[in-house]
């Protein structure tokens, strides 16, 4: 008997009704980029079925080289394997998607950050980078990072939202654009 006990019934049940889907590219053509917030699921925010976006989450949804890394190596992949009989000129929309009320928000605070420093071990920039004090401000910090980064493929859009823990809405600050 573990925690995950619980959910390992769910999956039991999830599995008898399943139908595996074949590897191709995500039918939406869309990535999210949103915070590990567990009250920020994309799957249940966006209503997402298996197979329709990718995903990529860390705290609060930020686009570090991490996140580019792995956007520039998928776009890569998702070319070499779909590539031209699939999409003309665009691969995926890349969504930022920042949220209110983001645990990250702390990290604004430079002796709260110094503290969280000091107890982790983690670096102090490191830590003052990934805070989402306002999500308006810094989607669009992160859209523009993603926009420029000399590693973003052409084929690539990118947009910014912000997801309000309030009401459950998602408002678009930055439509698509590609580089
Ligand atoms: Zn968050």
């Amino acid at each position: 008997m573990t925690r995950m006990t619980p959910l390992l019934e769910r999956n039991e049940q999830f599995a008898r009704t399943y139908t595996p889907v074949a590897l191709g590219p995500p039918t939406a053509q869309v990535l999210i980029v949103t915070c590990l917030d567990h009250r920020v699921d994309p799957a249940i925010i966006f209503g997402l079925r298996l197979g329709e976006a990718v995903v990529i989450r860390n705290a609060g949804g930020r686009v570090t080289q991490a996140v580019i890394d792995d956007i520039a190596y998928l776009a890569y992949l998702a070319g070499q394997l779909f590539g031209e009989q699939v999409f003309a000129d665009s691969l995926f929309e890349v969504a930022v998607v920042h949220h209110t009320q983001c645990g990250t928000g702390f990290l604004a605070d430079p002796s709260f950050r110094h503290q969280a420093a000091e107890a982790t071990g983690l670096a102090e920039a490191a830590l003052e980078a990934s805070a989402v004090a306002d999500p308006h401000i810094t989607v669009k910090t992160d859209v523009e990072r993603l926009l420029t980064s000399p590693l973003l493929s052409p084929k690539v859009s990118v947009s910014g939202h912000v997801y309000d823990i309030a009401t459950g809405r998602v408002t678009t600050t930055l439509d698509a654009r590609h580089p």
